[in-house]
């Protein structure tokens, strides 16, 4: 899709325009943020106003100025999206264009060794040949060399563009010789909308946006659709847990810890149902709730508990998410945090039905 459909990144999306309104297109780009936040949409959108049909005939460096907001006009900072080459670059059907992704775990040197190959070659029909490079932090250490030799020696009228969640995992020689752009995590409002739009009903999507780290990939992903179930199924384990003695909280946080990419995300659910608990009592403002499909056992919960317990739950939900992103024990972690929730907490308070 072309640029004008893509959703937030304006910092990122006005560098580019600025190398394509002034002509100066760099030979490398990397692209660096989160995973799912727009990247290769990004530069699919890039490789589109570079080699649209409508706009191929304007000299690049030549450029009007920045279109008005209802753009039905291309200029040659963005693609027609509607064109033959803008629609084969959007299915991924360009020769020209090509998205490389990791051959399993990694991106290996004869995936780098096809590419240099290919960008040798004159374009078949584009003004420009791109590489879109998925997860570049995976090339082995064999094919990262193999693509520094060839971005010291770039082909003309090639672009490269890596995409990378770890910039710190890149050959820094590599990196230094890429103009870097940076994508952000997305504001959870622009998700909300977009979930929405796509017909999702909006309680539901302010809790789904509200936990998708900014992600749209994550937002969308199946996982995330049962995210209402996942957090009142997890909200009645905690509130029945607390309830049980000891013996009852290990094999709860034992359960917990099993899976650790999971518990990142319980531990997510948890903080956000502890936040609105805390908005519920501080402010009273329905409509800053992150679960307001729930916002009567949020209203009952906060009445039967001091902000000062609320507050020291959620800072230790909070440290237990720190400490495990550096590697503490996730079991230990939990049996801690549980023992300390039941302190804070009436016994049962979390539940939803409760
Ligand atoms: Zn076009």
């Amino acid at each position: 899709m072309p640029f004008r459909d893509l959703i937030g990144q304006a910092r990122a999306i006005r560098f580019l325009h600025r190398a394509l309104t002034t002509g100066r297109i760099a030979h490398a780009y990397l692209f660096s943020g989160p995973v799912g936040v727009g990247k290769q949409a990004a530069a699919l959108a890039f490789a589109q106003a570079l080699n649209c049909e409508q706009v191929a005939s304007v000299e690049f460096g030549v450029s009007s100025g920045y279109p008005t907001p209802d753009t039905r006009h291309p200029t040659p900072m963005d693609g027609c999206g509607e064109c033959r080459a803008c629609r084969n670059i959007a299915n991924g059907q360009h020769p020209d264009v090509q998205v490389i992704e990791p051959d399993g775990a990694t991106v290996k040197i004869e995936q780098i060794r096809t590419l240099e190959a290919d960008a040798a070659l004159v374009p078949y029909e584009a003004q420009w040949k791109v590489f879109i490079l998925n997860r570049s932090e995976r090339m082995t250490e064999q094919a990262a060399n193999a693509l520094l030799k060839t971005l010291e020696e770039p082909p003309r009228r090639t672009v490269f563009i890596l995409l990378t969640s770890t910039v710190s995992a890149l050959l820094p020689t590599i990196a230094s010789r890429c103009q870097t752009v940076t994508f952000s995590p997305l504001p959870h409002g622009q998700i909300e909308a977009l979930l929405t739009e796509k017909g999702m009903e909006p309680s539901r999507a302010r809790l789904i946006a509200s936990l998708s780290q900014g992600s749209i990939e994550r937002a969308l992903s199946p996982e995330m659709s049962s995210l209402p179930t996942t957090r009142d199924l997890l909200l009645e384990g905690l509130g029945r847990g607390l309830q049980g003695g000891p013996a009852a909280l290990v094999e709860l946080a034992e359960k917990l810890a099993k899976d650790r990419e999971k518990l990142q995300q319980q531990l997510e659910i948890l903080s956000a149902w502890l936040r609105d608990l805390m908005v519920a009592k501080a402010s009273g403002r329905r409509n800053w709730l992150v679960n307001d499909d729930r916002h009567e056992a949020v209203t009952r919960q906060a009445e039967g508990v001091p902000l000062d317990a609320i507050l020291d739950g959620l800072r230790a939900v909070h440290a237990v998410m720190e400490n495990l992103v550096r590697n503490a024990n996730p079991r230990l972690s939990m049996e801690d945090l549980l023992l300390r929730l039941r302190e804070l907490l009436p016994s049962g308070l979390l539940s939803v039905s409760a």
